[in-house]
C-alpha cells in the first residue's frame, strides 16, 4: 500500500512506524504471520497463505434466523437486562452490511447513548483515524471496493450508567445480537477491541497483550485481537502496537481470498 502525505502525516502524528513499500517476501505460513513487536521491522503487505472465512452459524435461538430489520427491531425493542432502563436508546451498529472489516468494542459511552451510533466520541475519531490509515472507512458506499468498507459493532447495545464496566450477564444476554450481526456481515476480518470484545467473541480472559500478534477464529471467520482506541487515548505509546495489529488485519485479510 502507498501511502498519501496525509496518511503519512498521520500515522506519524500518531507516533507509528510506516508499512514499508518493500519487495514481496516469500510465502509465509498463519503461524509465520504471528507477533509483529514495534521494535522489529514491520512485516511484508505479500499477505500469508490462509484458508478463506468460511462462517460458521454463531447464534441459536429466535435471533439465528433473523434478516437485519427483525434483527434491529429486536435490539431496540430489548429488555433482556436492566440497560434498558437507563439507555436514551439502544445503539445497534454501523457502517456496510456486507463488509471485509468488521470491528467490535465494549459498549456505548454518554455520545453514543445521545447519537445511536458507536464510537463516536473521541475513541471513536481516534479509531476513524486509523481505519483510514489503511483506507477504511464507515461512510464506505454500496459501491466501493468491499476491502474498504467496516462494520462497527458494540458488545452491549445500551449504555452502562456512568460507563462502568458490562456485567458478565449483560455480555450473554448480549451476545446473540452481536453473534448474529457476525452472521449477517460475513466479514473477511474481525478486529476485537479490547478486553470485552475478546471474552464476548474468543471466550477467554487473558490479557491482550498475550491474545494480540496472532490469527484467532471467530465463527471461522480471522480475528485480530487489539487495544481499545479508549486505551489508546490514555496510553498513547500503546499506537505503535494498535498499528502493528492493523498491519496484521491488513496482511490477514490480504490473504483471505
Ligand atoms: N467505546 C466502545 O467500545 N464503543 C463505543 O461505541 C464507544 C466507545
Amino acid at each position: 500500500m502507498a501511502w498519501d502525505e496525509r496518511q503519512r502525516r498521520m500515522l506519524e502524528a500518531m507516533g507509528v512506524r510506516l508499512w514499508p513499500q518493500a519487495e514481496p517476501e516469500p510465502e509465509a505460513d498463519v503461524a509465520a504471520a504471528a507477533p509483529v513487536l514495534p521494535a522489529q521491522p514491520a512485516a511484508s503487505p505479500r499477505a500469508p497463505a490462509i484458508a478463506p472465512a468460511t462462517p460458521r452459524q454463531l447464534v441459536t435461538g429466535p435471533v439465528a434466523t433473523m434478516d437485519w430489520p427483525a434483527l434491529r427491531a429486536a435490539v431496540a425493542a430489548c429488555t433482556a437486562c436492566s440497560l434498558c432502563e437507563s439507555r436514551t436508546q439502544t445503539v445497534f451498529g454501523v457502517g456496510h452490511q456486507r463488509a471485509h472489516w468488521m470491528i467490535v468494542g465494549e459498549a456505548p459511552g454518554e455520545q453514543e447513548d445521545l447519537r445511536g451510533e458507536p464510537f463516536v466520541g473521541k475513541a471513536g475519531q481516534l479509531l476513524d483515524n486509523m481505519l483510514a490509515a489503511i483506507g477504511v472507512s464507515r461512510q464506505a458506499a454500496e459501491g466501493d471496493d468491499p476491502a474498504r468498507r467496516v462494520y462497527i459493532a458494540n458488545v452491549l447495545k445500551c449504555r452502562p450508567p456512568a460507563n462502568r464496566n458490562p456485567q458478565p450477564e449483560e455480555v450473554a444476554r448480549c451476545a446473540p445480537f452481536l453473534q448474529r450481526q457476525i452472521e449477517l456481515v460475513q466479514p473477511r476480518i474481525i478486529l476485537a477491541m479490547g478486553r470485552f470484545a475478546v471474552e464476548s467473541l474468543l471466550h477467554t480472559s487473558d490479557a491482550i497483550g498475550k491474545l494480540r500478534g496472532r490469527v484467532h477464529r471467530v465463527a471461522g471467520v480471522p480475528t485480530i485481537v487489539s487495544y481499545h482506541p479508549a486505551y489508546l487515548l490514555r496510553s498513547p505509546l500503546e499506537k505503535a502496537r494498535a498499528w502493528d495489529d492493523l498491519c496484521l488485519a491488513l496482511q490477514t485479510l490480504g490473504g483471505a481470498h
